[in-house]
């Protein structure tokens, strides 16, 4: 689902990731074992009025050696590309300034819808001094203050109003995928290869959106396909986009809209800490995961056992993605590419697929049978039945006599018997339990 994107500029200490922070929603982690995992504060999805939206606060995208003048026109420009809506955030304490002046002027010249938030209005006399934020030509300017609150609610009413519908919605059936990853891992040259081997689609919808850059394809079977681009893949040479924060931030905006990511690492380099925190986002936003290992022909002396070890490495570092296939590939010599394809078609089956209550308590019986159900404090668990609520990811509801003592290790349990089963390669799957009244 693509949803609307907003962002938030301003010179720092103006309080926008105060008003970030107060407009996010917070979600609790689902995975109680992923390490590295940690909330990404620059962003994060929130709602108002029952819509969805995701919110990047481009103070947060900062670049060593860059002059601050420098700095706030690219994080300008980081908001008018990405983002539906802007929201240019100014301090009602110090009054204009030079560098508000810098921002509105290339806000202004973009075309693209922006609230003018005054912030720090924390009392009724400086929420009527406001008056002097006219001069930056972006219309009413709303105070705020993100640290009490006030004015918050008003400020999202005018954010909201800006979404178009057309923005809601990813409107065709086309398998979503992304390649995500570090930068230079070899991720656009994977996206022409596999444009090179396929047959691309022209899209002949006025592209002018940010997301016109996505190519369609098709394969020999007739399945229609969408690669999500990673922005930076097709645009190049921009002084943001070997940030680790900048990058972090397209490969999250990439995973909201895929069905299926493909984690890539350098067969040469090995694994970093940003690949498993991006990792565990993909795994956590419940997307389907290919991990494939690219530039696997510069990988020197390999014998029968290197594969083999570099898939206990990868095991290791990403315990939680346990369910990912992992492939070898070559960008450069054309290796295993269309395998890649072939595993998102299949793991986007096997999202979708649904599974009979009759077959799901044929397993829960079996299962039962190799470990029966443990007793919590003198309690025992039973699990009455389980099924299937929703697809993508699979999600089962396993009615039992006490939620409570439904433990992680007995969740785990169930899901490994459930992938013994059935076919679930590469993607994460759901259990809740709930009371059985
Ligand atoms: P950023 O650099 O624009 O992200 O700004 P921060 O959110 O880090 O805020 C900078 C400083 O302003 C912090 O000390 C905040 O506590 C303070 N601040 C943020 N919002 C408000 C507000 O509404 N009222 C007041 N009085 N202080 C605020
Ligand atoms: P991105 O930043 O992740 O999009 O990475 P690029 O696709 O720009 O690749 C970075 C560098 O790695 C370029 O010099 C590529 O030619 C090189 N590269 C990409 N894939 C392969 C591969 O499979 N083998 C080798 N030897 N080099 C590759």
């Amino acid at each position: 689902m693509a949803m609307p994107v907003v962002a938030l500029v301003g010179r720092p200490n103006v309080g926008k990731s105060t008003l970030f922070n107060r407009i996010a929603n917070e979600r609790i982690s689902i995975v109680e074992d992923t390490p590295g995992v940690t909330r990404d504060r620059i962003y994060t999805h929130a709602e108002w009025l029952g819509k969805q939206f995701s919110m990047i606060d481009t103070g947060g995208i900062t670049m060593e050696s860059q002059q601050l003048n420098q700095e706030i026109k690219n994080q300008a420009e980081i908001a008018i590309e990405e983002a539906d809506v802007v929201i240019m955030v100014v301090d009602a304490r110090v009054g204009v300034v030079d560098d508000d002046e810098t921002v509105a002027r290339i806000l202004y010249q973009s075309q693209k819808p922006v609230i003018l938030a005054v912030n720090k209005a924390d009392n009724l006399e400086q929420r009527q001094d406001i008056y002097d934020f006219y001069t930056l030509g972006l219309g009413d300017p709303l105070p705020v203050s993100g640290v009490h609150g006030t004015g918050v609610g008003d400020l999202l009413d005018e954010v909201v109003k800006n979404f178009s519908d057309d923005q809601m919605i990813d409107d065709d059936d086309s398998i979503k995928f992304s390649f995500i990853g570090r930068p230079n891992v070899g991720k656009s040259s994977l996206v022409n290869a596999i444009l090179g081997e396929n047959r691309v689609i022209v899209s002949n919808q006025e592209g002018t959106t940010r997301d016109s850059v996505d190519t369609s394809f098709i394969d020999e079977t007739g399945q229609l396909y969408t690669m999500i681009d990673t922005a930076g893949i097709r645009k190049r040479g921009k002084v943001y986009e070997n940030t680790e924060k900048y990058s972090v931030m397209r490969a999250l905006r990439a995973i909201d809209r895929s069905d299926v990511v493909i984690m890539v690492i350098d067969g040469e380099q090995g694994i970093r800490e940003q690949d498993k925190r991006v990792a565990g986002f993909a795994h956590e936003a419940g997307r389907g995961v290919v991990i494939a290992v690219n530039k696997w022909d510069i990988v020197a002396n390999k014998d029968h056992k290197t594969m083999q070890e570099f898939e206990a490495y990868i095991r290791t570092e990403f315990r939680y993605l346990s369910y990912a296939p992992i492939i070898f590939v070559s960008a450069l010599k054309h290796q295993r590419l269309q395998q890649i394809v072939e595993l998102v078609a299949a793991i986007n089956d096997n999202q979708n697929r649904r599974i009979q209550s009759s077959l799901l308590n044929e397993m829960l019986l079996k299962a039962t049978a190799i470990a029966p159900a443990p007793t919590v404090k003198t309690k025992r668990l039973k699990v009455y039945y389980l099924t299937q609520v929703a697809t993508n990811p699979p999600t089962f509801i396993a009615f039992v006599n006490d939620p409570e003592i439904f433990h992680f290790s007995y969740e785990r349990f169930i899901i490994n018997q459930l992938r013994e089963m059935f076919d679930f390669t590469g993607t994460p799957i759901k259990v809740i339990a709930r009371l059985r009244k």
